[in-house]
């Protein structure tokens, strides 16, 4: 009862979340992902410096696939971490 209850609420937020999902860079009609605007590439990776998945953040695949790119190479030039070990000084 309770946890059916609580399980059926997730869902909704799931469903609600996944409805509202835009991609944030279609959104702002941005054409090309720039490597060094880092503060906006640093939300697509994760606590573990992974880039997240589409499903995650929302980006559309064609965004997705320049921000993979932009995300490289910030990595390359040490803007952006490889890896967690890399986040602490
Ligand atoms: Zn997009």
């Amino acid at each position: 009862m309770a946890a059916a209850t609580r399980s059926r609420k997730r869902d909704d937020f799931y469903r609600d979340r996944r409805r509202r999902k835009v991609c944030t860079f279609c959104a702002d009609k941005t054409v090309h992902i720039d490597y060094k605007e880092v503060n906006r590439l640093r939300r697509y990776l994760s606590e573990r410096a992974k880039i997240e998945p589409r499903r995650k953040t929302g980006t559309c695949a064609h965004h997705q696939r320049e921000l993979s790119v932009a995300l490289k190479r910030a990595r390359h030039v040490a803007l952006l971490p490889y890896a967690p070990q890399h986040l602490r000084p």
